[in-house]
């Protein structure tokens, strides 16, 4: 598990708002080179930048802690490598 920075600022409603979230490894091809994107609607999408695999998360129009949870909950648990369960 590594700890990524997620910076949402969506209209003017959460204004540089920041916070951390923890993703395993990238699935396909074991890249920690990753980020998590905001679309700027509750909607959170985690990208590897090496290999471009994508895991998107809910929309969730009251909540945007939900949506990102839900984009980390999709990322995480896409079969992660037995060596990263630890
Ligand atoms: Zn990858």
């Amino acid at each position: 598990m590594n700890t990524y920075e997620v910076n949402y600022n969506v209209h003017g409603k959460y204004p540089d708002r920041k916070t951390y979230v923890k993703l395993l490894p990238c699935p396909f091809c074991g890249s920690r080179n990753l980020e998590v994107w905001n679309t700027h609607t509750p909607s959170f999408c985690v990208n590897c930048f090496d290999c471009e695999g994508q895991a998107h998360g809910k929309y969730r129009p009251k909540s945007f802690p939900k949506a990102l949870a839900s984009a980390v909950d999709a990322w995480n648990r896409r079969a992660p490598r037995r060596e990263d369960r630890a």
